[in-house]
């Protein structure tokens, strides 16, 4: 099965393509489509985010779709940035820039519990679903690890003592946000097959 994945964000395709391909999913990218043009995040939740993507690229082509919207919560700082993530420390969303604010804003505060949300939102011969992941973790009080992108550096999923950045892709990839998301989406599809 052929789906358009909504997304600009190289890391996230290449991540979403290696967890799909297993079950016979193969992604095309914005870029693969030739969409150049930036989608506004304007919905007031992850999930109307995504579906505004979606549903962007959906009335474009008429072919399966489905986006993703993400972010960071944070239990110390009223679940922020949430919605905010990707510009928490301004337009040029910038993830070494997002960090450092994060990491100070964080200083000196014991409780670090975090966890990363995404909702994948699905639009398959006309119906829409969305499928919600999380996963839970805390924030180091420093960047660790070269992997990965965004807050990888500084997030270190339950469980583990490395952040997702020191881990490999292949261990991110089997318990993120977005596998947890994805995995729920896979069942669906797998659903309408049968
Ligand atoms: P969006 O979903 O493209 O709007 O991105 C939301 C923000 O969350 C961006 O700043 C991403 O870098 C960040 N983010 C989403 N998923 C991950 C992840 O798996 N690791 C690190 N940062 C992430």
């Amino acid at each position: 099965m052929e789906l358009i994945f909504a997304s600009g964000n190289e890391h996230k395709v290449v991540e979403v393509g290696e967890i799909l391909k297993p079950h016979g999913i193969t992604i095309l990218s914005l870029k693969d489509i030739g969409y150049l043009e930036d989608i506004p995040e304007t919905g007031s939740t992850m999930s109307e985010n995504a579906l505004i993507k979606a549903r962007t690229i959906y009335n474009n082509t008429g072919k399966n779709v489905f986006a993703d919207d993400s972010g960071l919560e944070v239990q110390a700082l009223n679940m922020e940035p949430g919605l905010y993530t990707a510009r928490y420390a301004g337009p040029q969303k910038n993830a070494l820039d997002n960090m450092t604010k994060l990491l100070a804003n964080m200083d000196g505060i014991a409780d670090r519990t975090a966890r990363f949300r995404a909702v994948m939102a699905l639009i398959i011969n006309g119906e829409e679903q969305t499928f919600e992941g999380i996963v839970n973790g805390r924030i180091h009080t420093e960047m660790y690890g070269e992997g990965g992108f965004g807050y990888d550096p500084v997030f270190i999923p339950e469980g583990y003592d490395q952040t997702f950045a020191e881990l490999s892709d292949d261990i991110k990839n089997k318990m993120s946000h977005r596998f947890n998301a994805l995995d729920k989406m896979i069942k669906y599809l797998d659903n309408l097959k049968s």
